[in-house]
């Protein structure tokens, strides 16, 4: 079995200033030196040069929380790909549930999203995930497979190796409540074997898993053999939390 790069992703939503994120990357970056992972940060769009500037020289890579499909264009209010590599912005969070559920981002644009930042040079970082009335109604798998199908149409079966993937239940997403260890490696194997059905290279794909993780989970967690790493929103808020996190990755 090829050996998949840890990845683990610090996901600050609407948080950080531009100097509260300097002090967060200036804390992080002695604490992670030795990690042989990828680290990745995600901060919000006015502190992203900030960290940039920052991580020059260091294995830390910056994306940001979303982006437009189109290059330019009359799109107030939007980033496209080209305009965040113009600012050495190597990926981009696209579908997040918070973004699904509060500012109507439709599996429609996701399946134009993925394309552009691949064809922009930026690594998608793909958010899929059910709701806990679709768990509880035993839903999970259709819907994944939905979301997956969806967002990935216009996608090369070759190229989706470049493409990472976050499960990230919305039950667990802020509210404490992690997925077992057993419920997110079985959910992870079963998106696996999705991709592999869809002609990607399945085994070469990072998978990651999202909702709730902290440095007291973590490494249960990602010890399951299909689970890459993590996308972390409350606790990556904080250096030490989340160096913790990097470092349960091994
Ligand atoms: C997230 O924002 O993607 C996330 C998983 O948040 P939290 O870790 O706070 O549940």
């Amino acid at each position: 079995m090829p050996e998949r790069t840890p990845y683990i992703a610090a996901n600050w939503k609407m948080h950080k200033s531009v100097a509260e994120a300097g002090q967060f990357v200036d804390a992080l970056l002695p604490q992670i030196a030795a990690t042989q992972s990828d680290v990745v940060i995600c901060p919000p769009f006015t502190a992203l040069t900030a960290v940039v500037e920052r991580r020059y020289g260091t294995a830390v890579k910056v994306a940001a929380q979303n982006m437009h499909e189109e290059d330019s264009g009359a799109f107030t209010g939007e980033v496209s790909a080209p305009m965040l590599v113009e600012l050495d912005v190597e990926a981009v969070v696209l579908g997040h549930s918070e973004r699904r559920q509060f500012f109507g981002e439709t599996d429609e644009a996701l399946a134009r999203k993925v394309p552009a930042a691949l064809a922009a040079g930026l690594e998608p970082i793909l958010c899929i995930g059910e709701s806990e009335e679709a768990r509880d109604a035993e839903q999970t798998e259709g819907i994944l497979e939905r979301q997956l199908q969806a967002d990935l149409v216009d996608v090369d079966g070759a190229r989706l190796s470049e493409v990472v993937i976050a499960y990230e239940p919305i039950w667990a997403i802020g509210t404490g409540r992690t997925a077992t260890p057993e419920q997110a490696q079985e959910t992870i194997a079963f998106i696996r074997d999705m991709l592999r059905e869809r002609g990607a290279p399945a085994e070469d794909v990072r998978i990651l898993y999202g909702g709730s993780v902290k440095p007291a989970n973590a490494a249960e967690l990602m010890a399951q053999p299909d689970i890459d790493g993590a996308l972390v929103g409350g606790a990556s808020l904080d250096a030490a939390d989340f160096a913790a996190i990097v470092k349960a990755a091994g």
